[in-house]
């Protein structure tokens, strides 16, 4: 990260960058009553905005709790917070949670803070780089039955088994990891979505117990767009010794190609390269 400093829009008004503190006795630090959101400018426009607005809304309502600011507010305060840290090309994290008023399970009267802080973060590899891929771990944590945790929600409760599974991943000198479910089928990267091709077919699990990114949803139509077959459905592990590609998607991660999933290999081919030219394309300002 090279800046990490300027300002960050705070309940409403621009506090310096160092003066965006919690307290200590936060419900959201302590309970994790914190919901997020992860977006890219390009050429000084946020990506998607409004889509993430609204699932940052919408993430707070599956954890009970309401923004105080609507989803038009919310576009308008991370644009300015945009454009007051000087940037253009950038990360953008909208964060909204429980304050510190009451201590217990129980926060029913806590306030709801809400604070944008936008910084710069360039895409990880040049596309020749991305095209060798990336080493993905097989994760030991599954992601949970939907019965037992909001999973449609970007929230901060589930990613304590992404960083677990990031942190064992990096430790073998894997880039990050493959998650299973509950059921034993193929989920998702610990912070991005993930395709498989066969043919002219790309495959892709159906979310129904993790998040439908937003740029999963931009690929697919993308992909439609090229003609190719999109096929959403389970998928089980060891069906990746029948795919020849391999590629993960999220505002962070954009299209990466994948080279290696644990014992898994993958050639990062012309269904790869297509995906990164046209998300490249979909989200440069016209
Ligand atoms: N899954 C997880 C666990 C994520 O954290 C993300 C990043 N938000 C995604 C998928 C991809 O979502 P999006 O494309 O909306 O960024």
């Amino acid at each position: 990260f090279d800046k990490l400093d300027g300002v960050i829009w705070y309940n409403g008004e621009f506090v310096k960058w160092e003066d965006a503190q919690v307290h200590v006795l936060t419900h959201g630090l302590h309970y994790a009553s914190s919901v997020f959101e992860g977006e890219r400018a390009y050429g000084g426009e946020i990506f998607e905005l409004t889509k993430h607005s609204q699932r940052l809304h919408d993430s707070a309502k599956m954890m009970g709790f309401e923004i105080p600011y609507s989803v038009q507010e919310l576009d308008d305060a991370c644009r300015e917070t945009l454009k007051r840290q000087g940037l253009t090309n950038a990360y953008v994290r909208p964060i909204a949670w429980r304050g510190s008023e009451m201590m217990g399970v129980s926060a029913q009267h806590n306030s709801i803070n809400t604070a944008i802080a936008v910084w710069d973060w360039p895409s990880y590899f040049d596309p020749e780089q991305k095209m060798k891929g990336i080493r993905l771990d097989i994760a030991e944590w599954k992601r949970p039955d939907p019965a037992t945790i909001p999973c449609k929600a970007k929230a901060a409760g589930l990613y304590m088994i992404c960083t677990l599974s990031k942190h064992a991943a990096e430790a073998k000198g894997y880039a990050d990891a493959l998650m299973f479910d509950y059921r034993g089928q193929i989920a998702e990267a610990t912070g991005a979505n993930v395709f498989f091709t066969q043919g002219n077919e790309i495959h892709t699990p159906t979310p129904d117990c993790f998040l439908d990114g937003i740029t999963r949803q931009t690929v697919i139509g993308l992909a439609k767009k090229r003609q190719f077959k999109v096929i959403e459905r389970a998928i089980m592990p060891d069906e990746m010794a029948t795919f020849e590609e391999c590629f993960i998607t999220g505002s962070a991660a954009e299209v990466t190609p994948v080279s290696e999933i644990g014992p898994y290999n993958f050639q990062p081919g012309a269904i790869c390269k297509q995906m990164v030219e046209d998300y490249t394309a979909a989200v440069t300002p016209k």
